[in-house]
C-alpha cells in the first residue's frame, strides 16, 4: 500500500473502511447524522484514485451545494498531494447545467441560452396566459408555475401529461405548452428545466449517452435522501448496467418532501440497483452523547422509519439547556447574552450556529448581535434589511419622509409595475439631471408640461397621491400603521402572494416582522433632542445597522433557517422559536406526514451540535402586529427529561438576571392551569387602563401572586395579582 491509500485509511472505522472499500458493484451507506457518511463518500473518492487508480476524469460527484463541493475537491486533493481538477463534482443542478452547455446544439438550444430563475419564470407566464387570454384570477400565475415544476421534476412534458378529459388539467397542459415554446423560441432554461432536459439530452441520444456512460464509471451522491424523480432517473441513467453507483443518505434527514424530494429512492435503491452492498455506520463522531440522545428521543416520535440508533464515543457531555423566555425580546437578549459568555470563554464566533424556523426570525437576532458588536452573517441568504421585501417598503417609507430621496425613488417608481418604464424613468432622470433637482420634483414639472405620455402621467399623478395619502394619514406618527398602509396601499403585497408559494409565505413573514420592528421601534434620546420623528429615527436606524459593516476577515457568528444547516456542524448551536405554529411550523401542523418532516428538521438541527445546544421558546411573541401567547414546541416535551436543564426568564422585564429551575420541565406542565390561582401562564387578561394583555409569566402565590402580563399597547407590566383587578373573560 502506498503512502497515500495508508493516509485514505488511516482516520476511519472499520464500518466506515468497509464501505469505502468495497467491491461491490453499488454501495448504499445508511446511516445517521454525524456518523461519517460525507467523510466516507470523500475518502471514497480518494481511494478510487489513489488506490484502484481510477482517473478523477472517470468519477462524477453530486453534493447538496457548491460550497460543499468546492471543500470536498479541496480535501481530497489535499489527501492524495494531487490535484483533482477533472473530477467532475458539484449539485445536480450545476452538472446538468454544464452538460446543456456543452451539448447546447443536441439539446435543441442556442449557444447563448439564458437561466430563468424562479421570478423571470412567473413573468413569463403571467405572459402566455396574456397569449391564451386566459384570466389570471381564475388561472392564478403562482398555482401554473407549481403545476409545470412539478411536472418537470416528474419528467413529464406538457404533451405527455394525462388529462383524463378533464378541462382544469387540460387547460393547465396548454399553459405549460405556450410556456415551453416560448422558452423553446427565446432560449430560456428554467431550473427545473435544467434537470429535465439534461436527461432528454442523456435519454434521447444513444450515443452520448454511451459516451457519459463508458465516462463516468463511478458515480456518487450524498444526501440522497433528498433526491427527487428526475434526479434519481438521471443517476440510474447514466449508470446503466455497469457502472458504480455509491450513495449515502439518512431517511431521518429527508427534508425536502416540499420541493419534489422522496425518501423512496434510498428505500429502493436496493431494489432497483443489483449487487448492492448496504453499509450501515453507527458510531457518530461530532456530538456529545446527551445531544445524541435528544435527537433519538425526538425522531423516535416518528413512524415508518428505517430505525437506527447511534452512539458516541464520547463524554456525556453538558445538558441541553431550554430556556423559556417570557417574550421574543427576552430570548433574543438570552441569547446574546449566552454568546458573549461564549466568547469570553474564547470560544471563536463562527464555531456558534443560530438556527431557526422561519426567515424572518432573523431580524431580532441581528438586531441584539448588532448591539453587541458581534459580528455576524445569515449563511445562505440576505441579512434582515437587506431582503428585496424589506428593501421595498423601506423605500415607501423613505418617499413619505422625503419626497426627495432619489434612492427610494428609482426603487419603487415602478414596483409592483404602474406603467413607468426604463423610458419614462430615463427622462425624469435626464430633466432632473439638466434642472438639478429631485427625481419627485422633475417628474412632477415633466406631468406638468405635458411632456410624459398619458399613461405614465396619471400613473405618476396616482403615485404621488398614495405617497400624500399615506404621510396624511401617518399623522398619528404610530409607525406600525404606517408600515400596515404602505404594505396594503402599494400592492406590493399582492405583488410578492404572485411568486411561488414558499417564497411568497417567507416574504410575508418578513414583511410582518418590519412591522414588529416598526411596532418596537424605541426613539433614543439623541434622536429626541434632535426633534426627529418616529418615522426618521426609525430610517436613521436602520440605515446605521446596514451600514455597520464588520471586518469580513474575522469570524462570524453564522445565522440560518435549519433547512440550509442540512450536512454543516457546530461545537455550539442555538435552536430558537421552539414553539408550537413556528416550529412546527404553522402550515404543517395538522398534516401528518408535513409534520413528520417537521420532526426530520428538528433532528437535523439538533445534529448539527458538536458540544452544546441551546433551545428557547417565548411564552409571548409579537406575531402579525399582536401580542400572541404560544406554547412551547412539541418537540421539546419529545426530548427525555433527564437530558435537559430548564432556565426561565426573570419576571422583571427591566432586568435580565434568570435563575435556573430545576423542577420538571415547566414547559411540559405550564400549559396546564394553576389550580391555585384563577390565572395560567398563556392566559388573555384585560387591566382597567392598559387593556388586553397575555400573562407570560408568574411568581409567588395568594397575596404574593405576581403575573408578568405583555400588554398589545403598554407593553410588559408586572402586576400583584391582589390589586391589579385582572378580567380573564
Ligand atoms: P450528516 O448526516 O449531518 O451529513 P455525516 O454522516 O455526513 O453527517 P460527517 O459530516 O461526514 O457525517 O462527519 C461528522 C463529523 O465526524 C465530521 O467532523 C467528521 O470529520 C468526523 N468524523 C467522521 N468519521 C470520523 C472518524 N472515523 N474519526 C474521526 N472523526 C470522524
Ligand atoms: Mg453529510
Amino acid at each position: 500500500m502506498n503512502i497515500s491509500t495508508e493516509t485514505i485509511l488511516n482516520n476511519l472505522n472499520d464500518d466506515q473502511a468497509a464501505a469505502v472499500t468495497t467491491e461491490a458493484q453499488n454501495a448504499l451507506v445508511l446511516a445517521g447524522a454525524g456518523s461519517g457518511k460525507t467523510r466516507v463518500l470523500v475518502h471514497r473518492i480518494a481511494w478510487l484514485i489513489g488506490a484502484e487508480f481510477i482517473s478523477p476524469y472517470s468519477i462524477l460527484a453530486v453534493t447538496f451545494t457548491n460550497k460543499a463541493a468546492a471543500e470536498m475537491r479541496n480535501r481530497i486533493a489535499y489527501m492524495l498531494k494531487q490535484d483533482v481538477n477533472n473530477l467532475w463534482i458539484g449539485t445536480f443542478h450545476s452538472i446538468a447545467l454544464r452538460l446543456l452547455q456543452i451539448h447546447t446544439e443536441v439539446a435543441k438550444l442556442p449557444k447563448n441560452f439564458q437561466i430563468l430563475d424562479s421570478d423571470d419564470q412567473y413573468r413569463l407566464i403571467r405572459r402566455c396566459l396574456g397569449d391564451l387570454e386566459l384570466d389570471e384570477k381564475q388561472w392564478p400565475p403562482r398555482a401554473i408555475q407549481g403545476f409545470i415544476n412539478d411536472n418537470k421534476n416528474e419528467g413529464l412534458r406538457a404533451d405527455e401529461i394525462e388529462n383524463f378529459g378533464d378541462f382544469n388539467t387540460q387547460t393547465l397542459t396548454k399553459i405549460y405548452q405556450q410556456y415551453e415554446n416560448h422558452c423553446q423560441r427565446a432560449g430560456l432554461v428554467d431550473f427545473a428545466e435544467m434537470l429535465l432536459r439534461a436527461h432528454e439530452l442523456l435519454l434521447n441520444n444513444d450515443q452520448l449517452l454511451h459516451k457519459y456512460q463508458m465516462r463516468f464509471s463511478h458515480i456518487l451522491v450524498d444526501e440522497f435522501q433528498d433526491t427527487n424523480n428526475i434526479q434519481s432517473a438521471f443517476i440510474q441513467l447514466l449508470a446503466g448496467k455497469n457502472n458504480k453507483l455509491f450513495v449515502v443518505g439518512d431517511d431521518d434527514q429527508s427534508i425536502y418532501a416540499w420541493r419534489g424530494a422522496k425518501v423512496d429512492h434510498i428505500l429502493d435503491f436496493q431494489n432497483l440497483n443489483n449487487n448492492t452492498a448496504l453499509y450501515k455506520l453507527e458510531q457518530n463522531y461530532r456530538s456529545t452523547q446527551n445531544i445524541l440522545d435528544a435527537a433519538n428521543g425526538v425522531i423516535e416520535h416518528n413512524k415508518n422509519r428505517l430505525g437506527k440508533r447511534l452512539w458516541s464515543a464520547q463524554e456525556q457531555g453538558d445538558k441541553i439547556n431550554i430556556y423559556g423566555a417570557h417574550s421574543e425580546f427576552d430570548e433574543a437578549f438570552y441569547v446574546g447574552e449566552a454568546i458573549e459568555q461564549l466568547l469570553r470563554d474564547t470560544i471563536r464566533a463562527d464555531e456558534i450556529a443560530i438556527l431557526y424556523r422561519s426567515n424572518a426570525q432573523s431580524r431580532l437576532l441581528e438586531e441584539t448581535l448588532i448591539k453587541r458588536q458581534i459580528p455576524y452573517q445569515i449563511y445562505g441568504g440576505l441579512r434582515f434589511f437587506e431582503r428585496m421585501e424589506i428593501k421595498d417598503v423601506m423605500a415607501y417609507a423613505r418617499l413619505v419622509n422625503n419626497r426627495h430621496d432619489d434612492i427610494g425613488f428609482e426603487r419603487v417608481i415602478n414596483t409592483p409595475t404602474r406603467g413607468m418604464g426604463l423610458k419614462t424613468l430615463n427622462m425624469i432622470r435626464n430633466h432632473a439631471q439638466i434642472n438639478q433637482t429631485s427625481l419627485w420634483q422633475s417628474a412632477i414639472s415633466l406631468v406638468k408640461s405635458g411632456s410624459l405620455s398619458n399613461r405614465a402621467a396619471s400613473s405618476f399623478t396616482a403615485f404621488c397621491s398614495m405617497i400624500d395619502e399615506l404621510d396624511n394619514n401617518h399623522q398619528d406618527q404610530i409607525l406600525s400603521h404606517l408600515f400596515h398602509d404602505i404594505i396594503e396601499r402599494s400592492a406590493l403585497k399582492d405583488h410578492y402572494l404572485k411568486e411561488p408559494p414558499e417564497k411568497a409565505q417567507t416574504r410575508l413573514e418578513n414583511l410582518d416582522e418590519l412591522i414588529n420592528a416598526a411596532e418596537t421601534h424605541q426613539i433614543s434620546d439623541e434622536d429626541a433632542a434632535l426633534g426627529l420623528s418616529p418615522l426618521a429615527s426609525f430610517l436613521a436606524a436602520v440605515s446605521l445597522d446596514a451600514g455597520d459593516r464588520d471586518n469580513e476577515d474575522e469570524p462570524h457568528v453564522q445565522l440560518m433557517t435549519l433547512h440550509s444547516a442540512k450536512g454543516l456542524e457546530f461545537p455550539i448551536v442555538f435552536m430558537v422559536g421552539m414553539e408550537q405554529g413556528l416550529f412546527p411550523h404553522q402550515n404543517s401542523m395538522e398534516d401528518f406526514n408535513k409534520l413528520q418532516e417537521e420532526r426530520r428538521l428538528c433532528y437535523v438541527g439538533i445534529t448539527r451540535t458538536e458540544k452544546k445546544l441551546f433551545m428557547s421558546y417565548a411564552t409571548s411573541r409579537r406575531l402579525r402586529g399582536k401580542i400572541t401567547p404560544c406554547q412551547p414546541s412539541q418537540f421539546l416535551r419529545e426530548i427525555p427529561n433527564q437530558l435537559v436543564q430548564q432556565q426561565r426568564g426573570n419576571i422583571h422585564p427591566a432586568r435580565h438576571h434568570r435563575q435556573i429551575i430545576d423542577s420538571a420541565s415547566p414547559y411540559q406542565q405550564q400549559i396546564q392551569p394553576n389550580t391555585d390561582t384563577p390565572y395560567h401562564i398563556g392566559q388573555t387578561v384585560h387591566h382597567a387602563s392598559f387593556g388586553e394583555g397575555v400573562i407570560t409569566d408568574m411568581s409567588g402565590k395568594g397575596d404574593y401572586l405576581q403575573v408578568l402580563v405583555q400588554f398589545n399597547q403598554v407593553g410588559p407590566k408586572v402586576l400583584a395579582a391582589k390589586f391589579a383587578k385582572l378580567s380573564t373573560n
